[in-house]
């Protein structure tokens, strides 16, 4: 149960986003600081932005995918800045997420679909990941987590073992790059990927392609020969970088600076899916 003092927000229906670019904040500015610090270390509840149904680009088949509030990346092109703040979501306990997973569960497995967790990063909350996991794999339905897997050394082997496919997002090679890019150093992503290799978990590489800042060739090339090495890695989402969430930074008074930045063209968007091709990956 959560703490009786915490509104019942989790049976809120507006939780189910209208579309994946809506903008909220401040769903969760009522929960006391303890309750948030209490939330985090048992993971009986989490901080959800939001969800949709019905998705087909986050994993395989029919999904719902849940985002949850909170990333410690500053990524140039994030579409969802809004997600950075856990005060933006709303505190769902596990048991509410299930219920309201159960109502989906038998179109989810007609459909070869399953749950997705995006964000924000997922792994800000391991603990609610850890737990929400456990209990999704045990109504049978296909998990995915969509991370940048920062915080990967978060979940312990036998909590991986829930993930059935790991979206991990691999955003730059060269470390200075990445970290002009997300604010942050690679090497915890790199180490993740390298440990889901070594116990054999699936992996679906996501990369956004954004003209000049990750449309560099040798750089496109070291991360295909590196996500290739791995031996895990099913396929790749060549993400072409689009415009839909500009207005969230400008309404969130965030400075933007890709303003001028247009769509990859179609000839761009090929020349890096052969890239990742070339070096054995099969890329869509
Ligand atoms: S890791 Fe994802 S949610 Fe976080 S800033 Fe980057 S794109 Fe946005």
């Amino acid at each position: 149960m959560a703490p009786a003092h915490l509104p019942d927000a989790h049976d809120a229906p507006s939780l189910l986003a209208k579309d994946p670019y809506e903008l909220r904040v401040d769903q969760g500015r009522h929960v006391p600081d303890a309750d948030v610090r209490a939330a985090l270390k048992s993971g009986e509840l989490g901080f959800v932005h939001s969800f949709t149904t019905g998705a087909t680009v986050d994993g395989p088949g029919v999904r719902v995918v849940a985002w949850t509030a909170g990333c410690m990346w500053r990524c140039a092109y994030c579409h969802n800045p809004d997600t950075w703040t856990m005060a933006n979501g709303i505190p769902v306990t596990v048991s509410k997420a299930i219920e309201g997973l159960r109502k989906y569960r038998a179109g989810l497995k007609a459909m070869a679909g399953g749950f997705t967790l995006s964000g924000g990063e997922p792994l800000l909350q391991d603990r609610f990941v850890a737990r929400l996991f456990r209990e999704v794999k045990a109504i049978g339905v296909h998990t995915a987590l969509d991370t940048n897997g920062y915080y990967g050394d978060r979940l312990s082997d036998a909590e991986l073992e829930t993930v059935d496919l790991v979206l991990l997002d691999l955003k730059a090679w060269d470390p200075e790059r990445h970290r002009q890019l997300t604010g942050m150093d690679v090497a915890p992503t790199h180490a993740f990927a390298r440990r889901l290799a070594a116990r054999g978990r699936p992996v679906w590489v996501r990369y956004v392609l954004v003209p000049g800042l990750t449309d560099d060739a040798a750089e496109i090339e070291r991360i295909a020969a590196f996500a290739a090495s791995l031996g895990v890695v099913q396929r790749v989402d060549v993400l072409p970088f689009h415009q839909m969430g500009q207005f969230k930074w400008k309404r969130l008074g965030i400075p933007y600076t890709l303003e001028q930045t247009p769509a990859p063209t179609q000839e761009l968007v090929d020349r890096t899916l052969g890239v990742f091709r070339a070096a054995g990956l099969k890329a869509v």
